[in-house]
């Protein structure tokens, strides 16, 4: 149901609206729910905000989420839970959440394997020259020149992620077989078992990778001191011609600093599919700057992962409402802090 609603409701560019209430029998002998299902979730008209001051439960995907801001939060009293339908919960001010007594969890783990995917072939689609030369052959061209005026071989390039938690390590894995050098900076360092088996180099901070290779990895959750960390000055620090891949969150970088990059030459490509805001507005400067690997943001949601996440999500509500704990690795806020998978990767400011 889920995967056909969200096909027939993706497919079209313009956005149409949809808003329904179902009854819902969660255990039909103690509970009865109602459950509704709307897309119109933006401004102060919007189904999502007339419906917050009832709702004990939000359950959101980040493909196009329900941003819970501060402000909401404070009018959403009755509001127990925030449940996320995938990964990343920066949609839910967790600051708020936390002060506010809210739990928010997300299905860990559930698209890991499908966004390292979505990288994987990023890299291998940039580096390649593969949207550009798809496009000459689209068109009816044949202009081999063309398509390879800025094709490499991965092969002994410098790959270097920005967080290795569940979906970076996974890159760091598939990456290994292309033979590239491979590179890691994140808070904690992975076990020397794992360093050695991929031959990895660990930088101590993000401007030391940024200088070393030729193609950066952004794969670290958003919050506060993390917001717009991959800025001007840290493109400056990348090599001339090198790429940026971002499947993590659009805040992480400067906008405009990635645009005027991509002009000025200093980066050679840029790949990802996260935006802000989400929906992306038709006029986003990422949806048309030169040698970009732009996509909406899909890449945790196939058809696969939604199989999962969809399980996930089911098994949170029924902890929920079966007052039993909910598994500790779901967690990003509890008991109003951080939490289980949000102790580890998360910070509230
Ligand atoms: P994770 O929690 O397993 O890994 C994140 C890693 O980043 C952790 O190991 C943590 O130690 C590290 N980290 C946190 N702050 C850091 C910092 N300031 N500097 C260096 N390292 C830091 O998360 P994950 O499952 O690998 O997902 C990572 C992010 O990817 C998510 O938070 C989410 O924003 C994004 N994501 C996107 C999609 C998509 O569809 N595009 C799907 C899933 C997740």
């Amino acid at each position: 149901g889920t995967a056909d609603r969200n096909r027939s409701h993706w497919s079209t560019s313009k956005t149409p609206s949809y808003t329904k209430s179902v009854s819902w029998q969660h255990h039909p002998e103690t509970h009865g729910h109602e459950l509704i299902v709307t897309s119109d979730k933006d401004g102060p008209e919007s189904a999502f905000e007339r419906f917050l001051p009832d709702a004990d439960i939000v359950i959101s995907q980040p493909f196009w989420p329900a941003y819970l801001t501060r402000d909401r939060i404070e009018k959403a009293s009755k509001l127990k839970l925030a449940l996320t339908a995938g990964i990343g919960s920066d949609h839910v001010d967790l600051d708020a959440a936390a002060k506010a007594g809210i739990t928010v969890a997300e299905i860990t783990g559930s698209n890991s394997i499908s966004v390292a995917e979505h990288v994987v072939m990023m890299v291998l689609s940039l580096v390649r020259n593969y949207l550009p030369s798809h496009q000459i052959s689209a068109d009816g061209g044949w202009n081999i020149a063309d398509c390879v005026t800025r094709s490499y071989d991965v092969e002994g390039m410098h790959f270097g992620t920005i967080g290795a938690g569940r979906i970076g390590l996974a890159v760091l894995r598939k990456l290994k077989a292309f033979d590239m050098p491979l590179h890691y900076t994140q808070r904690h360092l992975l076990a020397s078992v794992i360093e050695e088996e991929l031959g990895l180099t660990y930088h101590p901070d993000a401007e030391s990778l940024a200088r070393t290779v030729d193609i950066v990895n952004l794969q670290v959750p958003l919050y506060p001191s993390t917001e717009h960390f991959f800025n001007q000055k840290m493109i400056s620090e990348m090599k001339r011609g090198s790429y940026l891949i971002n499947t993590a969150r659009a805040q992480l970088v400067d906008r405009d600093a990635v645009v005027n990059a991509l002009k000025s030459g200093h980066l050679a490509g840029y790949a990802g599919d996260v935006w802000f805001p989400q929906p992306a507005p038709a006029s986003h400067p990422w949806r048309t700057m030169p040698w970009n690997g732009m996509t909406p943001h899909m890449s945790g949601t196939s058809l696969s992962a939604q199989a999962r996440y969809a399980a996930g999500t089911l098994e949170i509500l029924e902890s929920f409402l079966g007052n039993s704990p909910i598994r500790e690795e779901y967690l990003i806020v509890d008991r109003g802090q951080l939490a289980g998978t949000g102790g580890k990767s998360y910070q509230l400011n």
